[in-house]
């Protein structure tokens, strides 16, 4: 299994199974309802997963919750945490109605800040880091290998946060003293405060896998500066951190003009599950590369919604027999998901296996992505049934006109009702999606 690896700008081959794979990806600032994008990085690392576990890997995967932050403030004056706590209400349950279960530890900024501190200790007792009235700063000067992950030369590195008290405009924050209108703020050695953003992932990551562990994950709009400032604040302990950056492509269209029709200005992943379903959902982000941008709208929308029919138009087709220990097609599909995790070749390959009828593979390949539902064959309501039991009677008594109406209302609700000689004398089949 080879992944591309953003710090080593090559694809790299992970060990070979049982691994461990210990995955890091970074989760949302909590402030508002997720949008379809902020849902690609989750998506991406609970379905790595499920392949991961597919191929004989034990595999870990945490992805954390940003509850405390600038923009969390700035939502919420005076009340963030309030708004954080209802924020990751939300997000937890749009993420669930994905379908795809939930990563094995999401854990919280705010839980964590007994390690963040004492992380951001190490470094000041090291000449990493250093207090400025209140504040502390991670000493970029002390890191010549800084940029070697956005590529960024260490003397052209973008200013961030700037403070004129600062010993150089590249610092940047780890610990922040509190300030007016901050309502959340903890003890430190520096004071009250509270800690910056990207501290917050290198101590989560390390609680939960030590200092080295094998893939962080996150957008791409992290490289620079949350990836480099992490992987800069645990090499300064002597700590290799991760060995493999991925990161997803961003999904566009989500602003502007070119608003989508269906979802109005509410591109909430919790609105696209509402208006679109979940396989919907799934099936937009399948079709791309993760390393590929992905632009959002109507007409993808509707796309993905052609292929979720046609897969399950496939499954409403009797099978023959069961298909009790009939293996499945796993080196064709590993082909392309060990190959950098191919996804769009993944579905290509689904929809040959459809033309192939390899239905056994099609329902084990679809399962491991969240879309198993699609093979479920759905059972008729039993207002139908019974429908079609009336039906049955008024044509075994020969009354031919109420016969083709019951046809007709069963028609009606999306269903075909089909004469079997065996009993219970029909068979109620979906009628086609489209
Ligand atoms: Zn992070």
């Amino acid at each position: 299994m080879r992944l591309y690896n953003t710090l080593s700008r090559q694809l790299e081959e992970l060990p070979p199974p049982p691994g461990p794979i210990r995955m890091y990806f970074c989760g949302p600032t909590v402030y508002q309802r997720a949008h379809i994008g902020n849902a690609r990085p989750f998506v991406l690392g609970m379905w790595l997963r499920s392949w991961l576990r597919a191929r004989g890997y034990e595999t870990t995967l945490v992805h954390n919750i940003t509850d405390v932050n600038d923009k969390i403030y700035d939502a919420a004056p005076g009340a963030s945490a309030e708004l954080a706590a209802r924020a990751t209400g939300w997000y937890l349950q749009d993420t669930s109605d994905l379908g795809l279960g939930m990563p094995d530890e999401q854990p919280k900024a705010t839980e964590s800040i007994p390690s963040i501190v004492r992380f951001i200790g190490q470094l000041v007792d090291s000449g990493h880091a250093y207090a400025v009235e209140g504040d502390v700063y991670f000493r970029v000067a002390s890191d010549p290998g800084y940029g070697r992950l956005s590529g960024q030369r260490p003397d052209h590195v973008e200013e961030q946060e700037p403070n004129p008290l600062k010993e150089d405009p590249r610092d940047f924050a780890l610990w922040k003293a509190n300030k007016p209108g901050e309502d959340t703020a903890w003890d430190s050695p520096w004071g009250r405060g509270r800690p910056g953003w990207h501290i917050e992932c290198s101590a989560m990551a390390e609680d939960a896998f030590g200092p080295v562990f094998e893939i962080h994950g996150g957008g791409l709009d992290l490289v620079f500066p949350h990836h480099e400032n992490e992987l800069a604040q645990s090499l300064a302990l002597g700590h290799q951190f991760a060995r493999v950056w991925m990161h997803n492509g961003m999904v566009g269209g989500l602003g502007g003009e070119k608003m989508s029709k269906s979802l109005g200005n509410d591109v909430s992943l919790r609105n696209v599950l509402d208006t679109w379903g979940r396989e919907v959902a799934l099936m937009f982000f399948l079709g791309a590369h993760w390393r590929k941008p992905i632009e959002f709208g109507d007409e993808t929308l509707v796309q993905a919604r052609a292929q979720v029919d046609a897969f399950r138009n496939f499954f409403l087709d009797e099978r023959p027999g069961d298909e009790e220990g009939e293996g499945v097609l796993e080196d064709e599909l590993a082909a392309v998901l060990d190959d950098d995790f191919n996804t769009p070749e993944a579905l290509a390959l689904f929809h040959a296996w459809r033309d192939r009828e390899e239905w056994v593979s099609l329902r084990w390949g679809l399962g491991l992505f969240g879309l198993g539902s699609l093979a479920e064959v759905e059972e008729a309501p039993a207002e139908l049934a019974k429908l079609a039991e009336q039906r049955r009677d008024a044509r075994d008594a020969k009354e031919f006109a109420e016969s083709d109406r019951l046809r007709d209302e069963i028609a009606a609700a999306g269903w075909e009702v089909r004469d079997i000689a065996e009993t219970p004398g029909y068979r109620l089949v979906r009628r086609r999606y489209s």
